[in-house]
């Protein structure tokens, strides 16, 4: 007699119980739509009230291994209608089959500004009218509530009216697009249908479950452990609280953790910031990262089987790793706590690491909309005189670069190499940079046409030998043009010139690091070393922001 052995399976409306023969049993639970509604993106409660977002930890795994001290339960849903436990240590190993890749539509994007605002876009509409195309209108982004506020990300993309299957194809008409008419179109992507397959858990125990695209797990208690077999071989994670496995790209899978938003948010201000600054800076680091991570909720990831990504990309999140007790204060002593803007939309907190003596206007950074939260502010100490104060012309960028720097930044005494910075390049080192912006052939010059008020480049003109010459817009496309500048803020002189008239190098005079908009990290270390308490650094970098009580 072999043992027993069960098959649960996890997949339609009902739950019913098949015997099929006297020693196989089948389970088959399940819910409507199932693995679409991991892709509409909430902000759920736990069971303490704590807001969780659905964080990825791991993408590309062939095999999934779940398991906890105590056992661990197997769930048909989030909501865990429907549950099979599994006592004991070992756990159960997942695996995908009869996999079908989902479909995205690559819908060519014209403009996007938030829901609300009818007017820039119905003036968009009417452009690409006159250009001869026609326009409609797509949604992305979230409403949400929390303790009764209802917070809204929501944006209307404007999309020419058919999408292309192909990313390539989308791509070539979005350039064509952008060359005639000089302005900015970029490509939208949507999920048309996600990806399905049929998710196996084997359990040591003679135990199978099985699940239509989704299985949920949660340790009977404390945390989970999580094993994944991908591209990158065998890596571990232990998670807090629920998670799910989902069928991912290709047959593999996508281990997703419902992670509470103030877990995160550890991480992230342990990535962020210096562990070593002092209080209300890592305070108001937290402030700036919670409402960044809220803002960004159903902007991201729209087409991916969760909202936030583990990578540096959204958030730093190692699971229930621990971290500085200094953080972990930081981040509770702030709790539920984010800035709004007057019209009661969550505040783009972006945040640099040093901003070179003032910070930019959001607008001269990317193609976007005035944020009267976002102006460029001096970041100079008290009775410091301020060279940009009557413009930020070459000459008071001089000034500025000649002058001792006495920022909030110098004073955190971190980050030196930073603060003020003197670079050589050589055209052999810059050659394949230029190559990607349309530079050809040698450089012969750089004219800087516009700064913004931080001084930093924000479009500049490069001449190349023969005389032609291509104009570049943006500080991070100025940035990398010369091979991964600190910043845009600089002043470039020209080395000798060899015989042909080309400089032997570029010598870049600049300061700061990082775009310059937003809170200035270093600054905020410097202004909690001089006593500032974190309200005052955030209403020194948000302007006019308001520090609200959420959750
Ligand atoms: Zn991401």
């Amino acid at each position: 007699m072999g043992t027993r052995h069960f098959v649960i399976h996890f997949a339609i409306c009902a739950l019913c119980v098949t015997a099929l023969d006297s020693n196989v049993w089948a389970v088959t639970v399940g819910h409507q739509d199932r693995a679409r509604s991991l892709y509409q993106v909430v902000v759920s409660l736990d069971g303490q009230g704590n807001p969780v977002l659905p964080v990825s930890v791991y993408k590309g795994a062939k095999r999934v291994q779940l398991r906890a001290k105590g056992g661990l339960r197997v769930l048909s849903t989030g909501g865990g209608t429907v549950s099979v436990s599994l006592p004991g240590p070992e756990g159960v190993m997942v695996t995908a089959s009869e996999h079908t890749d989902g479909q995205r539509d690559h819908w060519v994007a014209v403009a996007r500004a938030p829901a609300n605002d009818m007017m820039s876009l119905r003036r968009e509409v009417q452009r690409w009218k006159s250009f001869g195309h026609k326009v409609v209108p797509r949604g992305v982004g979230a409403t949400y509530g929390l303790k009764g506020r209802v917070l809204d990300t929501r944006r209307t993309v404007l999309c020419l009216d058919q999408p292309f299957a192909e990313m390539r194809s989308a791509r070539i008409k979005a350039a064509s697009l952008a060359a005639k008419y000089s302005r900015q179109v970029f490509v939208h992507v949507e999920l048309a249908s996600p990806p399905a397959g049929k998710l196996t858990a084997d359990a040591r125990a003679g135990v199978t479950v099985q699940a239509d695209d989704v299985m949920w797990f949660e340790a009977i208690e404390g945390t989970l452990e999580v094993t994944s077999w991908g591209r990158k071989g065998k890596q571990s994670m232990l998670l807090p609280g629920r998670g799910y496995v989902t069928v991912g790209a290709k047959g593999t899978m996508v281990v997703v953790n419902e992670a509470r938003i103030e877990t995160l948010l550890e991480g992230v201000v342990a990535a962020e910031i210096f562990a070593s600054a002092p209080r209300a800076a890592l305070r108001a680091q937290a402030v700036a990262a919670r409402t960044d991570l809220l803002a960004k909720v159903g902007l991201r990831h729209r087409t991916d089987p969760f909202s936030i990504c583990s990578d540096v990309h959204c958030q730093a999140y190692k699971g229930a790793k621990r971290l500085p007790a200094k953080i972990i204060e930081a981040v509770k002593s702030t709790r539920g706590q984010v800035l709004t803007g007057a019209d009661g939309r969550l505040v783009d907190t972006f945040y640099h690491a040093v901003s070179g003596g003032h910070t930019e206007n959001n607008e001269n950074a990317w193609r976007m909309r005035t944020h009267p939260n976002l102006r460029g502010v001096s970041d100079l100490r008290p009775g410091v005189p301020n060279p940009l104060a009557n413009g930020a012309t070459q000459a008071a960028v001089k000034a500025l670069l000649d002058s001792p720097d006495r920022s909030y930044a110098a004073a955190s005494g971190r980050n030196k190499r930073a603060l003020r910075w003197t670079v050589k390049r050589t055209p052999k080192e810059i050659r394949k940079h230029l190559q990607k912006v349309g530079v050809t052939r040698p450089l012969t010059g750089v004219q800087v046409l516009k700064r913004g008020v931080s001084g930093r480049a924000i479009e500049i003109e490069l001449t190349q030998l023969g005389g032609s010459s291509i104009r570049l817009w943006g500080e991070l496309r100025i940035r990398r043009a010369f091979r991964a500048l600190k910043s845009s803020l600089f002043l470039v002189t020209p080395g000798p010139k060899d015989r042909k008239g080309v400089p032997r190098w570029w010598q870049f005079r600049g300061a700061g690091y990082g775009h310059g908009v937003g809170l200035d990290q270093t600054g905020a270390y410097g202004r909690a070393k001089l006593g500032q308490k974190y309200r005052e650094i955030l209403s020194a970098y948000y302007r006019g922001a308001r520090l609200e009580q959420l959750y």
